[in-house]
Formats: C-alpha cells, structure tokens, sequence
C-alpha cells in the first residue's frame, strides 16, 4: 500500500489529509502527483468520483510559496464547482499558509476584489469572470506556475474555448498545466496538444467510462407518465438523490410537483439568482434537502456522497453527459444506482448512449412489465452523432432532434463563462451575470 507521504507530499499537507480522514492516496493521485511536482504537464482521465480534485490541488499547494503573488489557477465550467474546488482546498491546505479564492459570476465584485487585495496564491475561477478580473487589472498572471482546467474536455469545447485560450495567453508560457475530467474525447486530446507541453496522460480506454459501483437501468415510458414513475423509485431512497432534468423549464416543473406531493426537494438552474443557487447547493449539501432537481448545471463535478441515486428524468442532450451525470453517486468508491426515463421521442438518443454503456443495464420494462407502443415514425433511429467525424460543434451543442431541450437550448447560453460574444453571449443590460444560461 502506497501512503501519501511517498508521494513526495510535505507535512503540512500531509497533516491536512490526515484531518479528512484520507487513509491512502486513490490511484489517480498515486499516478498524478509525482509527476506534477516533479513539474509535468498532466492529463489524467479518471472515472467520476475517483479523487481527480486531491490529484491536482495537492500537488500545487505543495509548490506554490506563501505570500508570493497568485501562481495557481483552476478553472471549473460551473459557479458550484469552483466553489467546492476551493473548499476542498482550504481542507487541504489548513495547515498551509495558501490562501485561495474563488471567482466567479453572479457575486458582487467587491467581495472578490477584497479578498484579492488581502493577498491569494490560488485562484479557482469560472471563466467569464476570470476575464473581467484580468481586463480591470484585479487579477494578473504574470506569476503564474500552475494551471488546471478541471471538466476540462468542457473548458476546451466551443463555449468556453476562445476564453482559455484568451486567459492562457496571458499566463506565462513555462508553466506546469494539467487537465481532468472522466471524458476525454480523442478531438479535445489533440486540441488540448497546444496547450500542455509534452504531457503525461493517464487515460482510460472508451470502454471503461460506465463506471463500477453504479446500478444502471432505464425505463421507456410515455412523457406524462414520468412523474409516477418518478415517485416510485423515489420513495424507498433513503438517503439523498439528484433528479436531472432537460431544460429549466422542466427542472422547474418536476421540483414543483415534488413540492406538491410533499418532498423534500429542492432545485437549480443557470436562470435562479446566484443567491438561490448557493441557497440549494448549501440545503443539499448539508442534507436539509433529500432531493436536487438539476440541469446539467450539477452534471458535473459537483460531490455529495450521500447521494446514492440519480435520475435522469429526461434522458441527457449529449451522450457524454450520461456518464457524468450518473457519477454523481457512487462517489469515493461507494455504491448508487442510476435510472434512465426514456420517453418515446427521446428512444433515438438513448440508443446512441446506450451503446456506449459497457456495463450490464438493466431493462425496467422488462422487470416491471411494462409495455412500450411507440408509433412507427418515432421509432426509427437516429443516426449516429459521433464527435469524431464532423464539425465541433456538434460534440458541443448537442444536435440531436426529439427529446425536450433542444429549442430550448438553441436560445440559451452559458452565464459561467462571460466571454461576450456573438453565439452564447450573455451580456445584456447591465449585469453582465445576470443573463441567461445553457444550463
Ligand atoms: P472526481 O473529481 O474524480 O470526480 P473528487 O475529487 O470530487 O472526484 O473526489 C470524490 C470524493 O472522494 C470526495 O468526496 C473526496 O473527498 C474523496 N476522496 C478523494 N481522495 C480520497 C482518498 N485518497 N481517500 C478517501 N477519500 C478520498
Ligand atoms: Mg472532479
């Protein structure tokens, strides 16, 4: 067994993760750290839940000096992920002197501009307001020795591409950078090749993404059907439980209706105030809510272990998302279980992730009896929509027609990323946060 403290890692940080409880470094981290202080560039893909946070935030804490100006940067996509990432962190650095700080949309400038006027080393930032920072001159990166992009097949997509390459430009060239995430398809490897200089990857093959400890089943049932079906496998849970959802609207909707029969629930989507969001994520975390209706704004990253079920309410826009939306249980080696509503227009899309599922599913119509009549037109498939073969804008936006989110998605945009531009922008009025999201 390997131990921490053979990893290279100082006692400071070593008595930080003893304080958490952490017996033994996960493989990710036995693989990752090593090789970031020894000053390599990273690419470490490991399953949903595996650790990927401690890999990368340990090795930094453990290069960036005190009160030397700001030398790490990890960005996330989503308001909720920084802001975890960086809790994780102080955990991690209690007995440190780093301090960190998280940027992002949707809080008062000020009380950001406050804590960087005290003096961080680490910065965890959403993109957008990243941006701002540098282009008022709050944040500079000029001193910059580690940089993560955590999601980072996300970070180099369409939507937030032309911010990271805006931000890594400004970031010295010789500096140590490393990306994770549970995906990584072979398109965002070869773009992420301009930015990382003679990499380690640690990658898992394509077949390996399902993830073990997750009980994966699915079940086709008409759209109105969904939300007594949705109360069955609810019920019996006795811990906690994220519902996903397709569109706001949708999250809205099926949070309402939990309300109404008197659950526990809560819910998020990129349209709420930032003060709501926080609101939901804290009632979450804290278990005072048994239930969190999402969109894909929770998909990814985002760590509560107790949850031990998923549902996809609606089944997932882009198939990548499946898998991480599913990884939001079984988390740190524990066990959850996962359940696909399929409506009858969304059996296409399921299809395509469907095969992608490398792990025994169980088919719920078959164990529960239920039987499917789809009229013919519906039921022919889709095509495939892989994101090798085409342009990139279909691994990034999705594509498909049936199912729900799609008219709704094509008029929305990201407000975790601020860039301003033609496409997603989401800078109207004044509040350049307040604008509307993909999620
Ligand atoms: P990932 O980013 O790979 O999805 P996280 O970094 O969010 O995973 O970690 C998942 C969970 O595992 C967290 O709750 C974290 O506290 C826990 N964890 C991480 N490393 C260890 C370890 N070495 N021992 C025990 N638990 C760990
Ligand atoms: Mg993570």
């Amino acid at each position: 067994m390997t131990e921490f403290k053979e990893l290279g890692l100082n006692d400071d940080i070593l008595k930080g993760i003893k304080d958490l409880g952490y017996k033994e470094p996960f493989p990710i981290q036995e693989a990752v750290i090593p090789v970031l202080l020894a000053g390599r560039d990273v690419v470490g893909q490991a399953h949903t839940g595996s650790g990927k946070t401690a890999a990368f935030a340990l090795a930094m804490l453990q290069k960036i000096k005190p009160r030397n100006g700001i030398q790490g940067l990890i960005m996330a996509p989503t308001r909720e992920l920084a802001m975890q990432i960086t809790e994780e962190i102080k955990k991690f650095g209690k007995y440190t002197k780093i301090r960190v700080v998280t940027v992002y949309g949707g809080q008062g400038m000020g009380i950001q501009l406050d804590a960087l006027d005290r003096g961080v080393e680490i910065v965890v930032a959403t993109p957008g307001r990243l941006i701002d920072h540098l282009k008022r001159g709050s944040i500079e990166l000029r001193d910059i020795t580690h940089i993560v992009l955590d999601e980072a097949d996300t970070m180099l997509d369409m939507g937030f591409i032309e911010d990271i390459s805006f931000i890594l430009d400004l970031a010295p060239e010789d500096r140590v950078m490393s990306l994770y995430s549970a995906t990584m398809p072979t398109e965002i490897l070869r773009l992420s090749e301009e930015y990382l200089n003679n990499p380690k990857q640690f990658l898992l093959s394509a077949d390996d993404l399902s993830g073990d400890g997750i009980d994966q089943s699915f079940l086709v049932i008409k759209d109105r059907d969904k939300f007594k079906y949705l109360i069955d496998f609810i019920k019996p849970i006795k811990r906690q439980c994220i519902v996903f959802c397709s569109t706001k609207y949708r999250t809205r909707d099926v949070a309402k209706f939990l309300h109404q029969e008197k659950f526990n629930a809560v819910a998020i989507e990129g349209d709420m105030s930032q003060h709501r969001r926080e609101q939901t994520m804290g009632k979450f975390r804290s278990g005072k809510a048994d239930i969190l209706v999402a969109t894909d704004v929770a998909s990814r990253g985002i760590d509560v272990p107790t949850v031990e079920l998923v549902i996809n309410y609606d089944v997932p826009n882009q198939e990548l998302l499946y898998f991480h939306r599913i990884g939001r249980t079984a988390r740190a080696g524990a066990k959850g279980k996962a359940i696909t509503f399929v409506s009858y227009s969304s059996v296409g899309d399921w299809n395509i992730i469907k095969r992608q599922i490398k792990v025994p599913l169980e088919d719920l119509n078959q164990k529960m009896g239920i039987q499917i009549s789809i009229p013919d037109p519906l039921k022919r498939q889709m095509p495939s929509r892989r994101y090798g073969g085409q342009s990139r804008s279909n691994y990034s936006r999705g594509g498909r027609s049936g199912g729900y989110g799609r008219s709704h998605r094509d008029g929305d945009s990201r407000d975790d990323r601020g860039g301003g531009r033609k496409r997603y922008s989401d800078r109207g009025g004044k509040n350049s946060y307040g604008g509307r999201s993909r999620w």
